[in-house]
């Protein structure tokens, strides 16, 4: 794959919420994102949109998404930690302002994720 360049695209908005044009993964053309990469069939986050139609949990209508275990669990909230990522944060600015508007905003300040405060 090659290299990307960091450009708004709501495509890149993977299912959890995290901005995929703006992961250096992506940019260096190792990984297509989150919709396109089907190696992640570990995730259930991604296999349960993709069953529901959903291009996130953003668009859930079954539950809130944090009280989805398979959003908001021991290991999304570690790698949180980790990676200081926030994506319940995420998702929530989806809601607010669509996905186009998200992908603007993430790709103007570079950020995969919101930050954890
Ligand atoms: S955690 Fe799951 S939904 Fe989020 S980017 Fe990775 S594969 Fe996609
Ligand atoms: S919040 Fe849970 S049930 Fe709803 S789409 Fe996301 S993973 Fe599926």
């Amino acid at each position: 794959m090659e290299a990307k360049q960091l450009i708004p695209d709501k495509n890149l908005v993977a299912y959890c919420g995290l901005y995929c044009g703006a992961c250096s993964s992506y940019l260096k053309g190792k990984c297509p994102g989150c919709k396109e990469n089907t190696k992640a069939s570990w995730c259930k986050t991604r296999q349960c949109c993709m069953d529901n139609n959903y291009s996130s949990c953003a668009d859930c209508e079954k539950i809130a998404f944090m009280d989805c275990k398979k959003f908001n669990n021991f290991f999304s909230k570690l790698i949180g930690l980790i990676l200081r990522s926030d994506r319940p944060a995420c998702i929530r600015r989806i809601k607010e302002c669509g996905y186009e508007n998200y992908a603007i905003e993430m790709a103007g300040s570079k950020r995969q994720s919101i930050k954890r405060k």
